[in-house]
């Protein structure tokens, strides 16, 4: 019965805190975030190009960031959004390993949205049809 009021007590004071420093607490979690997502600077360039478009995109920028493309159907070992993924892990040998073995395109925000993750290669096929006419050789 103690416990359980004790319990109740100490949620409520957490409650209370997270409440009254909401905007601190916000602001703690971004830098832890952006610390780990540094840690990755290196293995991930800082700066490269759309592999569609060539547009330059910028890891850990919010006006043209990197958007990492499940390119292989979504059977890479990490399913997540990727950005989230590294968001929450350090660089580590074993991380860096399961990163690499996802072989993630690298694409703008743009060129991101137009391809899909599952039957790509049908989707794509569909389009050209569509936009070149049955008999098109490509
Ligand atoms: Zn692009």
């Amino acid at each position: 019965m103690n416990k359980y009021k004790e319990s109740h007590k100490r949620r409520l004071q957490k409650k209370r805190y997270v409440d009254n420093n909401r905007l601190m607490l916000n602001k703690k979690s971004l830098a832890r975030r952006n610390t780990i997502l540094q840690s990755w600077i290196g293995i991930i360039p800082k700066h490269t190009n759309c592999e569609v478009c060539k547009n330059t995109i910028e890891f850990m920028n919010k006006h043209n960031p990197i958007f990492f493309d499940h390119r292989n159907e979504g059977n890479e070992l990490i399913k997540t959004p990727p950005t989230n993924w590294l968001s929450l892990r350090y660089a580590t040998p074993k991380n860096i390993d399961i990163w690499k073995s996802c072989n993630f395109g690298m694409l703008c925000r743009h060129c991101n949205q137009f391809l899909p993750t599952k039957n790509r290669k049908e989707f794509l096929l569909k389009a050209i049809k569509y936009t070149f006419g049955e008999n098109e050789k490509i």
